[in-house]
């Protein structure tokens, strides 16, 4: 860390410290600085003396910083494990209030340094960042506290009211206990509430209920002056439309009211293979049109088989036999392009069963997969919302989790889904062998709500294209070239893709990203953080650009 990105955070929490210290006079003075050296930032005292000089102060929020670089490390990544950069300090909240009072010392400081919310770092491209700031450990909050900062009620409009540094996979759990589950979920469960309602939070469930960010009540935000505001439709709603899909940039989400409904037991899991992209295009479209209002899937998603060699890899969750996995190699082998699958799910209980078999029977003969090519299993909901980390618990001894994942998750309106497909699936990405999934699912606009800061593309039907790649071959620089090489596709065929998870470093792509809603995100952000202090590791704007 070279001296002058130092400086721009340890000089004010030297001035914090040093503040405090005619407030504290009994403080030894070792304890009242932080010492700079070119290479590393060091508490002069290791943090558990200063900890325990200050228990009678547990309200204070500074013996919770710390700018010890072993204490930063844990910090220095992310998910996708393709950047590193540790932070000035961290800092582990009790509170709420104690997020608040950090804010509130950085806004009103002289010299401000930004603030970095981390929940369980799952981002791909450094997005919790913050070398010359604090870094805020949410997990400090109390995510083994589960019980205290997660509260379930059941009632006419069931609801969790959830720390925003607890993990859905919690909530999940504590929603069960009443029989009840959210109503949408990521395809994985354990990044935090905060974390992807500050992106959106979607999966093949999106259809039915909307992104996580339409289901969400309430929110309690610590915005960028330090002010504590409780939001929602009816109270403070531009705060509540700001924060939701937000990126970070309008606050810290401390507690999120998330839409419950009644949970099944079992899941039916049905997968149809396609060669014919217009016929998947079509059936998904079926699957989730809320014309017919169809209701007997409850999930619909999809992926795309590049190469042959993907093949091995469908089966470990979805359980296919010998036989079926020879029959799909050989389909893949054959066919001379790319071939597709549907995962469609419906969640049931006993007394569901009768009439899904019949249901499921008579909605498949109207669909258009390749005959012979329909497999169906059941298993438990829980199993089934949680597959992901049964994969992790499986690939983590071999090394295969913690690579770098240069993903690229993209929205593509219906409109242009078959360019992209004859230009991406059909081109560059023709018999690509890398490792990891290739999702391709629609949604609805209409169960997405404008006035919030996530963007869409401005069709009523787009499209979720994730490239989900696993650099496990050291492959991580070709992938990322091939990545910009999509996003090129899409730019220079006009073909209207948004980022989801978005990955820019200057402002000008930042506005070509949010499109019209760019004035209303600036607006936005002068009034909720006008200093810029929060999530600087988004890249959208820069410290006190603003003032
Ligand atoms: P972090 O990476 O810690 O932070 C992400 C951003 O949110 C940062 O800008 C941070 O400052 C901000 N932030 C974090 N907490 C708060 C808070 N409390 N208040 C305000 N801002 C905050 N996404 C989907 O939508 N659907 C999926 O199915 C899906 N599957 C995934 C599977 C895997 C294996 C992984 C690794 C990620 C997946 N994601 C998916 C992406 C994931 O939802 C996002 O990366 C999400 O932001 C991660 O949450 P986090 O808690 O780890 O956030």
């Amino acid at each position: 860390m070279d001296l002058q990105r130092l400086s721009s955070v340890i000089l004010p929490l030297t001035i914090l410290l040093t503040y405090t210290s005619f407030v504290l006079s009994l403080l030894p003075e070792a304890l009242q600085t932080v010492e700079i050296s070119s290479e590393t930032c060091t508490t002069t005292d290791p943090q558990s003396s200063f900890a325990t000089d200050f228990d009678n102060l547990s309200k204070s929020i500074f013996s919770k910083i710390t700018a010890d670089p072993a204490a930063a490390l844990p910090f220095a990544t992310d998910f996708g494990n393709l950047s590193e950069s540790t932070p000035g300090a961290v800092f582990y909240p009790s509170s709420p209030d104690d997020i608040a009072a950090l804010v509130r010392f950085s806004y009103t400081n002289p010299k401000p340094f930004p603030i970095s919310q981390r929940g369980a770092g799952h981002s791909m491209y450094g997005q919790t960042f913050v070398p010359d700031g604090v870094l805020i450990d949410m997990s400090s909050l109390g995510r083994s506290q589960v019980d205290s900062r997660i509260t379930v009620v059941d009632g006419p409009v069931p609801y969790a009211d959830a720390g925003g540094e607890q993990l859905w996979i919690d909530v999940l759990y504590a929603a069960l206990k009443l029989g009840l589950m959210p109503r949408t979920l990521t395809d994985y469960l354990y990044p935090t509430i905060g974390g992807t309602l500050s992106n959106a939070g979607i999966s093949g469930r999106v259809f039915k209920h909307g992104p996580q960010i339409s289901n969400v009540y309430e929110l309690d935000v610590i915005t960028g002056t330090g002010e504590t505001v409780t939001c929602s439709r009816e109270m403070n709603s531009d705060l509540y439309y700001a924060a939701l899909g937000g990126l970070g940039q309008f606050g810290v989400i401390t507690r999120a009211r998330i839409a419950l409904e009644p949970a099944r037991k079992m899941a039916r899991w049905v997968r149809l293979f396609y060669t014919d992209v217009k016929l998947l295009m079509k059936d998904q479209e079926k699957l989730i049109s809320t014309e017919n209002n169809l209701s007997v899937f409850d999930f619909v998603g999809g992926e795309v088989l590049l190469s042959v060699r993907k093949v091995s890899a469908i089966s470990t969750s979805f359980k296919l036999s010998e036989s079926d996995i020879e029959k799909i190699t050989r389909l893949v082998a054959e066919y001379d392009g790319p071939v597709y699958f549907i995962d469609a799910v419906a969640y049931y209980d006993d007394t569901t069963v009768p009439s899904l078999d019949q249901n499921i029977k008579s909605l498949l003969e109207e669909l258009h997969y390749i005959s012979g090519f329909a497999f169906s299993f059941d298993m438990p909901l829980f199993d089934f919302l949680n597959r992901l980390y049964y994969q992790e618990l499986a690939r983590r001894p071999l090394g295969l989790w913690l690579v770098p994942h240069p993903w690229l998750d993209l929205f593509v309106p219906k409109s242009k889904v078959l360019e992209f497909k004859s230009r991406v699936f059909e081109g560059i990405l023709n018999g690509n062998t890398a490792a990891g999934p290739v999702l391709i699912f629609p949604m609805n606009r209409t169960k997405w709500d404008d006035k919030m800061s996530a963007v869409t593309p401005n069709e009523e039907i787009f499209y979720a294209v994730s490239l989900l790649w696993s650099a496990i071959a050291n492959d991580s620089i070709i992938l990322t070239d091939l990545n910009n090489q999509v996003v090129n596709i899409c730019e220079n065929y006009n073909l209207g893709c948004k980022k989801y998870l978005p990955r820019y470093t200057n402002q000008e792509d930042w506005q070509k990203q949010f499109g019209e809603k760019w004035s209303e995100f600036v607006s936005r952000k002068k009034k909720y953080d006008p200093k810029a202090l929060l999530s600087p590791g988004q890249k959208i704007f820069t410290p006190l650009e603003l003032n």
